[in-house]
């Protein structure tokens, strides 16, 4: 009997500049893997949700290897959707014998990859819950700028990561009210006492890379 051979559902594949977090500004390549468990207003990446296509792990990685050879990096950035979801592990092992580190852009409700390089990990409302494997394994926590972000989130947030993790604050697609407030709540977070919460920027959007 042949064994039916390894896939995750994707979107897209992508070589572009990572825009977000401590790994701003370095050329990456993005698997883009299909579905989510939440339902954010403010997703920017709706199209995630939906199935993707089957695609086998050895077809991925030849796609990433291709788009390499254009576009130098050392990186591989797995998003979404949410990429927990799905089993990520045969293919960052694969990632891995290439030569690539492997990001995981994550909403943290699912458990981390352990065999991971990096997990940047962006709780959501209403209750920023986060699977506490993520606390060791955490390099960096976005929270995304919206209507119902406040200090008692960043609050949560900065009591569960320890203190070396940074807490960015990502407006929404670098919007002039959500740029606004994110100055409003880093003042406010340094009144608090919160420490290592700091500004973001949408580096990629502002240099109209997809
Ligand atoms: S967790 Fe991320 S991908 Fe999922 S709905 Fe929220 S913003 Fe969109």
């Amino acid at each position: 009997m042949t064994r039916r051979p390894l896939t995750l559902k994707t979107i897209e594949i992508f070589a572009s500049v990572q825009g977000e977090g401590l790994r701003q500004g370095e050329p990456t390549i993005f698997v883009r893997l299909a579905g989510c468990n939440l339902r954010c207003g403010f997703c920017d990446t709706k199209r995630a949700w939906g199935e993707g296509r089957e695609t086998p792990v050895v077809k991925i990685a030849e796609t990433v290897g291709r788009l390499r050879r254009d576009h130098p990096a050392a990186w591989v950035c797995l998003t979404g959707g949410e990429p927990l979801a799905q089993n990520v592990r045969p293919l960052v092992l694969r990632l891995h014998d290439d030569g690539f580190m492997v990001q995981v852009e994550t909403n943290g409700t699912f458990p981390p990859a352990a065999c991971a390089d990096w997990h940047t990990v962006s709780p959501k409302p209403p209750d920023y819950a986060v699977h506490p494997g993520f606390r060791r394994t955490a390099r960096e926590a976005k929270l995304v700028v919206c209507g119902s972000l406040d200090l008692d989130a960043i609050r949560t947030a900065r009591a569960f990561f320890p203190r070396p993790v940074p807490i960015f604050l990502q407006p929404r697609s670098n919007a002039r009210g959500s740029l606004a407030k994110a100055v409003r709540l880093l003042e406010a977070a340094a009144r608090a006492g919160l420490e290592n919460v700091r500004l973001s920027v949408q580096l990629h959007k502002v240099y109209g890379l997809r």
